[in-house]
């Protein structure tokens, strides 16, 4: 029967019959191919029968069970032990491990009575083992290897490789020619090695249980499979159990397995325990268990017991010293950290010194931005050429980046010989925290050309880097190729995409990637009540802070940041009192000066403005410029010019050179039709050489940034802009806009004055904006500083007159316009 007989048989497997083909054309053998189709019928056809047959019969038949379910004639005799180990071959092909495992057990069962007498079976294994392994040999040969070779060794070297294939060809060799039982320790511990270190754990645990007898080194196999899948609370009770069920005691590698358990998983009493029957056993003496040791005192948060451990014999070589520091560095505890490095400079000569110990100076120097000590390692690693190590250029590159040195950081970098992606992320996160955002995505597009995979770490970075110089276009390619790639079900990107789509206006499109978590944490939720906040949508805020509470997760300091300002938003004071001093209470976070200050911005917003200088005045607490120019803000908006002039000298007072406070005063004395103060003002800049900073404001068409200054003569095509402009300003002026001279500072005529105004960069970028993109299209504008009262009139008549959404987002906040109003309600 050839394959096309069988093709009945697949029923719905038409797929898998592909891979028979390919079998067949892959075969020298046409038989053997033919054995492998037909394995697959079976297996496709009626697995759960056969597999219930298996488990159920006690000695197990399985020719008559395959042969009973083959479809037509068929010769059995000649090739029944092929077919079934065929047919195990294709089950080892399928992803459940545990299958060939349960078959392979069931074949060990029944071995013994009846396998063990049926000729030809070592045989079959071995053609089919160096047939698997790729060999062309004559069946003979193959004999003769196989049973030459010696099977620990055999076995060794399939769990070193992790070729699991191999190893279990090997183990089936051993059940049929019955070379293993329930007794013999060495093979069972080699098989039990080769499964866990293969990463088949449950097989492992499978063989380790049926074990009859168990010595040390059966044990330690097991731990270090469960060690290495890092199950450590697994590892703790095999421990627990090899002490008390088969009364052995640990080794030293036991006991440095156990201690790491103990580290991974903070568990510092057990950890004190295996420390006791160390000093007992007298294992401590051995440097591996004080390693060990050291390593998890210091990961335990218990620097004094790492230290004392660190202090005792025998004497502390470097690996100790790795130990400690990696220990306290991963528990951020600098401060030990530093002290520990300066003992081993003093105990350990530099020669001592390995790639490892170099990764922990260096990550101490960046992190204390100790760019003396970190030079110094520098220069010793390029001398000793331990440099070029992976690890270690990585933590040279990040060592520079986090003591603020740029140029350095990327000279390293540079001259890297192998980098590889968490280098690359090490560098463009230096970038981000020096707020190098363009840098940062630039030298993405190297990575990329140097087809470097980016992992999740990698796109946060990114992402943060767009939402730092609001790169709304590359923000949406980003956004593109995440969902693409299958990237966002991590958390961190996740979080990453809700702060870049906030910080680029698309409040909505944040809301979609928040809506769509697989896992929110803490900061998915925070970002979302802060961005809501900080787009003027205080209702959406306050329903997000709810449904955080229903999901039961724990607000934070920053949480209540974010629902204060949308209480502020809001205008609801009483409410936000009551989280200022009864939720958050509840919930054992201690106010502090944000909080506060948000108090002070909605009390002002309501026009509470003596209730808010008063609040001021009754907390003890050092209120910094940001709060004092809250109210400043306040008394601006409310016209409050006498308490605004002494709140105006308070932060003068604390910031002599603040631009925007003497900009404030002199607009607050001008719409006083003060204009001698005005002057007043003027001087005093002039006299502190304060310069009002040029405004600035950028655009994005199609991927390309606009920058407008105002008055700006500069882009291509200004003649055109300054046209629109016009145009605009007439149109609005039919529907009611009055230019609004007061913000200007010029000392010019009014009809100067007013000229001035309409070419102010966020008119130039909203014109531009209009003439290039297509009718209904959202338009985005950034500015550098505060939206002027006469621009923030002028965008709400344009947005009502064109029909259009525009975005401005100034120094201080968001303005969606919308129909003629704004989402700030003229308040910012
Ligand atoms: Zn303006
Ligand atoms: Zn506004």
């Amino acid at each position: 029967m050839g394959l096309t007989g069988i093709g009945g048989v697949f029923g719905d497997h038409l797929g898998d019959i592909k891979w028979a083909f390919a079998a067949k054309s892959q075969a020298s053998d046409p038989m053997q191919a033919e054995c492998s189709a037909l394995a697959m019928a079976i297996y496709f056809n009626q697995v759960q029968q056969i597999e219930y047959l298996w488990i159920e019969t006690d000695s197990l038949n399985l020719c008559n069970i395959i042969s009973n379910r083959l479809p037509g004639p068929w010769n059995w005799k000649a090739t029944k032990w092929q077919t079934i180990l065929l047919m195990w071959d294709v089950i080892c092909k399928l992803p459940q491990s545990s299958q060939p495992l349960s078959f392979l057990l069931k074949l060990e069962n029944s071995a013994e009575k009846e396998l063990r007498h049926w000729e030809g079976t070592v045989f079959s294994f071995s053609v089919l083992a160096l047939w698997l392994q790729g060999h062309n040999t004559s069946a003979t040969v193959a004999r003769v290897v196989l049973n030459s070779m010696d099977i620990r060794k055999l076995l060794k070297a399939s769990a070193d490789a992790k070729n699991l294939k191999f190893g279990k060809i090997i183990h089936a060799h051993l059940i049929i020619s019955n070379q293993i039982s329930r007794d013999r320790v060495i093979e069972r511990n080699s098989l039990v090695n080769l499964y866990s270190k293969c990463g088949d754990i449950s097989s492992a645990r499978l063989l380790f249980d049926k074990m009859r007898k168990k010595n040390v080194v059966t044990w330690g196999t097991i731990m270090a499979g469960y060690l290495q899948r890092g199950c450590a609370s697994e590892v703790i009770e095999l421990c627990r159990n090899m002490v008390k069920v088969n009364k052995l005691c640990p080794n030293k590698y036991i006991l440095a397995m156990v201690l790491s358990s103990c580290s991974n998983c903070g568990l510092l009493d057990e950890g004190q325990q295996c420390h006791g029957y160390g000093l007992k056993s007298g294992l401590v003496f051995y440097q591996y268990v004080k390693n060990a040791l050291v390593y998890m005192y210091s990961m335990c948060s218990d620097a004094k017991g790492a230290m004392q451990v660190l202090n005792s014999a025998p004497k502390s070589d470097i690996c100790t010293y790795n130990s400690v520091l990696n220990g306290l560095l991963v528990q951020g505890d600098l401060a030990e950290a530093w002290y520990v490095l300066r003992e081993m400079m003093v105990e350990c000569k530099y020669d001592e010194w390995d790639s490892i110990t170099c990764v922990n100076v260096l990550g101490v120097c960046g992190r204390l931005k100790d760019l003396i000590l970190g030079r110094q390692v520098h220069s010793r690693v390029m001398k000793t050429g331990v440099g070029c190590d992976l690890f270690v250029g990585s933590a040279t590159v990040d060592m520079y980046g986090k003591c603020g040195e740029i140029s350095c950081m990327r000279k390293v970098f540079d001259r890297l010989q192998t980098k590889n992606e968490v280098t690359w992320t090490a560098i463009l996160t230096a970038y981000l925290h020096n707020e190098c955002f363009e840098e940062a995505l630039k030298l993405f597009l190297e990575m990329d050309l140097d087809s470097v995979v980016p992992n999740e770490y990698t796109f946060s970075t990114l992402l943060n880097s767009c939402a730092g110089m609001t790169a709304v276009g590359y923000g949406n390619s980003l956004h593109a190729r995440i969902e693409k790639i299958g990237m966002k079900d991590h958390t961190i990107v996740g979080n990453a995409l809700i702060h870049m789509c906030s910080r680029c206006g698309l409040i909505e499109d944040a809301n979609t990637v928040f809506k769509n978590m697989l896992h929110r944490d803490v900061i998915s939720w925070n970002l979302m009540i802060t961005g809501y906040s900080y787009h003027g949508l205080g209702e959406e805020a306050l329903n997000v802070f709810q449904q955080m509470l229903v999901a039961k997760q724990q607000p934070s300091y920053v949480t209540f940041v974010g629902v204060l300002s949308a209480c502020g938003v809001l205008g609801r004071v009483a409410e936000g009192f009551y989280y200022l001093n009864d939720m958050m209470r509840e919930f054992g976070i201690e106010p502090g000066l944000e909080h506060y200050t948000c108090i002070v911005g909605l009390l002002a917003r309501a026009g509470r403005l003596d209730e808010a200088e008063n609040f001021m005045r009754s907390k003890p607490i050092p209120w910094d410029v940001v709060a004092w120019r809250t109210l400043l803000n306040a008394c601006h908006v409310h016209k409050n010019y006498g308490l605004g002039k002494r709140i105006a000298d308070i932060v003068l007072h604390m910031n002599p050179n603040d631009v925007g406070t003497c900009i404030l005063m002199s607009n607050m004395h001008a719409k006083a039709n003060r204009w001698d103060k005005v002057v007043d003002v003027r001087m005093l800049m002039r006299e502190k050489h304060i310069k009002k900073e040029p405004g600035l404001s950028w655009t994005e068409i199609r991927n390309d940034t606009h920058v407008f200054v105002s008055d700006d003569n500069e882009h291509l095509e200004s003649v055109l802009i300054h046209q629109k402009v016009k145009q605009l300003l007439a149109e609005i002026r039919a529907t009611g806009y009055v230019p609004d001279i007061v913000s200007e500072l010029h000392d010019v005529e009014e009809e100067q004055k007013e000229d001035h105004l309409s070419y102010h960069s966020e008119k130039l970028a909203i014109a531009y904006a209009l003439m290039k993109t297509p009718p209904g299209a959202p338009i985005r504008v950034i500015k550098n500083l505060r939206m002027c009262d006469d621009c923030h009139s002028a965008a709400k008549f344009i947005s009502k007159l064109t029909n259009r959404r525009i975005i401005v987002r100034d120094v201080n906040r968001f303005h969606s316009f919308r129909d003629g109003s704004c989402s700030c309600a003229d308040y910012w």
